[in-house]
């Protein structure tokens, strides 16, 4: 730590930056106190003045993240979202240093600092630009290649500004979703949410909601309401199911906790006719959210038996219902829905990325 302060001292630009001037405190106050923790760094942080934040990282799936650096701006964020409370920041970066590279870097949650200290109310930082470069890149072709051409019509043309707007939308909602709705909301359960099959229905959890948020206000969203809606359904049950894998160290593809989230999806809306595969492409049906408040209400009913069954019995019937869901006995080995090995080759999309841990 003593190292990472002399760095900063050393450094003409960071050294001026109030940001910096916190962490080089908080690091020294660390070691006098042999405990870390980044207080001001944080409250500054979560301030309304920050624009750059620097602090010290660890992140445990990505590991390049270290003492790293970000200049930021707000994102729009429209009227109508302040009516669903959430400490979601949407931030546009503009320039970031070398661990904000990797493309799934997309978030900085309160934990991601070198204290892994989580407070109510601090802020989780939502790098808008991040998410709207991935759909860009990669959902874009999967809308070409991979799905009927009278699916999702109201996100095949829009501009950078509505993407933007859609993800600061998506990830207002998801937050909500996460700490406001639900039988175990977050924080409160984040233990028994925490292994990665269980975080992938969550992941798919609130994302329903913030789709049937969309879905249900259209007189208050107006015209926008449907390309959310849209823009969410894509990311989630297409995207993620694609780019979401890794080769572990054996060689085996491993998903992570989104791409579960999206083979969930996939399963369970093929199930209930929410889609169809027709010709090896996937169609959204016309009963899409009557379909998504059925996934939803199977998920609720296994969530609010809280007051009747002890945690580890619902734990338990959340990973039989994920079991059920994607046709397997057994989790542990589970890589990736078939369909998405297909929606893979059709895009050419190559996995190329060990597993970080
Ligand atoms: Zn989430």
């Amino acid at each position: 730590m003593i190292y990472y302060s002399q760095n900063i001292l050393q450094s003409e630009y960071l050294s001026k930056q109030p940001c910096a001037k916190f962490l080089v405190e908080d690091l020294q106050n660390s070691i006098k106190r042999n405990n870390v923790a980044l207080n001001l760094t944080k409250t500054y942080i979560n301030s309304n003045e920050c624009n750059f934040l620097v602090s010290l990282f660890h992140v445990p799936y990505n590991p390049k993240m270290n003492l790293d650096a970000c200049l930021f701006r707000t994102a729009t964020i429209d009227p109508e979202l302040y009516a669903y409370k959430t400490n979601v920041m949407p931030i546009i970066l503009e320039k970031y240093s070398d661990g904000f590279y990797p493309v799934d870097t997309v978030a900085i949650f309160p934990e991601n600092h070198i204290d892994g200290i989580q407070k109510t109310g601090e802020k989780i930082f939502y790098i808008v630009n991040k998410f709207a470069f991935r759909h860009v890149n990669i959902t874009k072709k999967i809308l070409n290649k991979c799905v009927t051409s009278d699916s999702f019509q109201q996100i095949r043309e829009l501009s950078d500004e509505q993407i933007e707007e859609a993800v600061v939308y998506w990830v207002w909602f998801h937050e909500y979703n996460h700490q406001k709705c639900g039988g175990l909301p977050l924080p409160k359960y984040l233990t028994l949410k925490t292994t990665k099959f269980i975080a992938g229905l969550e992941e798919l959890r609130v994302d329903i909601g913030g789709m049937l948020l969309c879905a249900k206000n259209i007189q208050k969203f107006g015209n926008k309401a449907g390309y959310i809606f849209e823009f969410i359904l894509a990311e989630r049950l297409l995207r993620y199911g694609v780019d979401g894998v890794k080769y572990n160290k054996e060689g085996c593809i491993v998903p992570s906790y989104d791409a579960v989230g999206s083979y969930l999806c996939f399963n369970l809306l093929l199930s209930n006719g929410g889609i169809s595969i027709i010709n090896n492409k996937i169609k959204i049906n016309n009963n899409i959210v009557q379909s998504l408040e059925d996934a939803q209400s199977k998920i609720h009913q296994l969530e609010y038996q809280l007051n009747t069954l002890p945690e580890e019995k619902i734990k338990l019937e959340l990973l039989n219902f994920i079991k059920s869901t994607l046709h397997v006995d057994e989790l542990k080995t589970y890589s990736s829905d078939p369909f998405f090995n297909i929606m893979r080759s059709e895009i050419g999309y190559t996995i190329t990325d060990k597993e970080s841990l």
